[in-house]
């Protein structure tokens, strides 16, 4: 027998609208790419996208087509989203971050046929458009008075192209599980990989984030995602700041710690989300400059993991932290470092070793860690395995690639290595492929950067796995010192010293000027494999 409820098909416009209904005078304020702060709210935003969603119907752009989006975290940026998926086309967003030739190669496999973009990266798209075939117009999120001349094919500011509309249209309506939007992993070896959320996971993921132990944020407080929309779907905090009215604050092209602190201070935000990079800057600029943060009261991080020493500093200040963990492929969430019974009862160093996990999953994601016959380990706290998951709002298969990303029981494989407890708190340990194996027994590369970190003059570290003749592989230290902060080999040593297994100590220390990282901010360990892939330990011999 079926249930004799409404079939309400979970579509993302339907998060404007009840945004715009219910919350429509909340503000959400943006740093613009131009300069000066602009302000505007729900209601404003919804009817702009329903332009937005006019004028691309207009232009004959049908469910499943491509729109790309190339852009800051800004309120046009936003309402693009919202009118991109309004008709069904899916909106594609690029990562400015990567090389030229990735995003011609992402534009490409896409075939978007739009691309929407912000006055930062027209010189960039004018180097590639001529290998873009797919592409009949670029719509720059500026006005009038700011579009520059360009060779870009049929370009036109936004503000000009949405006024050619009225908005008295209508979103269309169609399956749940109809495309919205696209995002390309920034795999570091092969070629980026297409994920496709659908409206129903994204609607369904929103309400993940929604938790007070996930996002943690309200209708009475204050967001500010210094997560690009361009990464892995911006958190979902598109998505889940609207349908709860909680106030956006958009940094836009400026991330700088002095330009997040003060959008942080002047707009009072409470609740703020980004990777540890952009931690660290504003924390440099806030101990530079004595400031302090009395609004803000949770400080959501992931991405990569988050040094002990940085979440001290900021529960330091009163703000809470909330590590996360997550990937492309899982829309994004995966777990959040909340504190439930009986860690909430916890303190001190106790509640930091809790803090520092990436968290539980919240309902909608399931995991399992197995080992390499895929047999599944137990949650004991202790036994590594590789982590898999399953849920609503995870990826079951690439974009135009024909190959079953799935075990026998439909879990997706993450390629990080983990443990779990038995409370469901989960443990990063190491990406499968950097896991250092020394001895026929795991290192964890992630462990040893976190304890590195936490040397008053380490301003950032990395842990690479090095051939040795007699263990197969042992960790190398590659340090970046904080700007004129001086430390040697044995005082990083002699600090590590005793905070972990005597067989995990790293066999030497390598001091670089600065570590290279990923498009998004991730260290780039195969750089750093290729430049030490000659080093020969001291204690080889040995
Ligand atoms: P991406 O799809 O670019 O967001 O990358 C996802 C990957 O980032 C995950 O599979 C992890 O390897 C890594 N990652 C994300 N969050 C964390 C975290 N909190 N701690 C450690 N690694 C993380």
């Amino acid at each position: 027998m079926r249930g004799l409820m409404q079939d309400w098909p979970l579509l993302c416009h339907r998060i404007i609208e009840h945004a715009a209904a219910v919350h429509g005078t909340q503000e959400v304020v943006t740093r613009s790419v131009e300069g000066p702060i602009h302000r505007t709210n729900y209601a404003e935003i919804r009817n702009r996208a329903l332009k937005v969603s006019q004028c691309l119907d207009r232009d004959r752009i049908k469910l499943g087509d491509r729109v790309a989006t190339i852009a800051w975290n800004t309120w046009r940026h936003l309402e693009a989203w919202y009118g991109i998926m309004g008709i069904g086309a899916i909106c594609h967003t690029v990562n400015p971050r990567l090389f030229p030739e990735q995003i011609a190669w992402i534009i490409n496999h896409a075939e978007d046929r739009v691309v929407m973009t912000d006055l930062t990266f027209i010189p960039i798209l004018e180097k590639i458009a001529d290998k873009l075939p797919s592409v009949e117009r670029y719509i720059v999120f500026t006005d009038k008075a700011h579009m520059p001349q360009t060779t870009l094919k049929n370009a036109i500011a936004y503000e000009d192209w949405i006024a050619q509309a009225d908005g008295n249209f209508k979103w269309k309506t169609f399956d749940e599980n109809t495309a919205a939007a696209m995002c390309y992993t920034s795999g570091t070896t092969g070629d980026p990989k297409g994920v496709l959320y659908s409206h129903r996971s994204n609607v369904l993921h929103a309400l993940m984030a929604n938790s007070g132990d996930s996002l943690g944020a309200n209708a009475t407080d204050t967001m500010l995602p210094v997560v690009p929309l361009f990464h892995a779907n911006s958190w979902g905090i598109a998505f889940s700041a609207p349908s709860m009215g909680t106030k956006l604050v958009l940094p836009g092209a400026k991330l700088d710690g002095a330009s997040v602190y003060e959008l942080l201070d002047t707009e009072k935000v409470t609740h703020t989300a980004g990777v540890p990079t952009v931690w660290l800057m504003l924390l440099n600029h806030i101990a530079a400059n004595n400031l302090k943060l009395p609004h803000l009261r949770m400080v959501v991080c992931g991405g990569s993991a988050m040094p002990r020493s940085m979440i001290k500093s900021f529960l330091d200040m009163g703000v809470q932290v909330r590590h996360a963990w997550g990937m492309t492929e899982m829309s994004p969430i995966g777990t959040l470092a909340a504190l439930k019974p009986p860690y909430s009862e916890f303190t001190g160093e106790s509640r930091l070793d809790i803090l520092q996990t990436q968290g539980y999953p919240p309902f909608g994601v399931q995991m399992k860690i197995t080992d390499d016959a895929d047999k599944e380990l137990p949650w004991d706290g202790k036994t590594f395995g590789r982590l898999k998951v399953s849920g609503p709002a995870v990826s079951q298969a690439y974009f135009r690639v024909d190959a079953n990303i799935l075990d026998e029981e439909g879990y997706f494989d993450t390629g990080d290595v983990a443990t779990i407890d038995k409370h469901g708190y989960m443990r990063i340990t190491d990406r499968s492929k950097d896991v250092i194996k020394s001895g026929g027994e795991w290192i964890s590369s992630i462990d040893l950067e976190n304890l590195a970190v936490g040397h008053p003059a380490v301003a950032e570290a990395a842990v690479i796995g090095v051939y040795h003749p007699k263990w197969d592989e042992r960790p190398l230290l590659i340090v970046q010192l904080k700007q004129g902060q001086s430390a040697t080999r044995e005082d990083i040593l002699k600090f590590m010293d005793g905070k972990i297994a005597k067989w995990w100590m790293p066999d030497d220390i390598v001091f670089v000027d600065s570590i290279p990282h990923t498009a998004t901010g991730k260290i780039l360990k195969t750089a750093l494999r290729d430049q030490f892939k000659t080093y020969n330990f001291p204690t080889a011999a040995a």
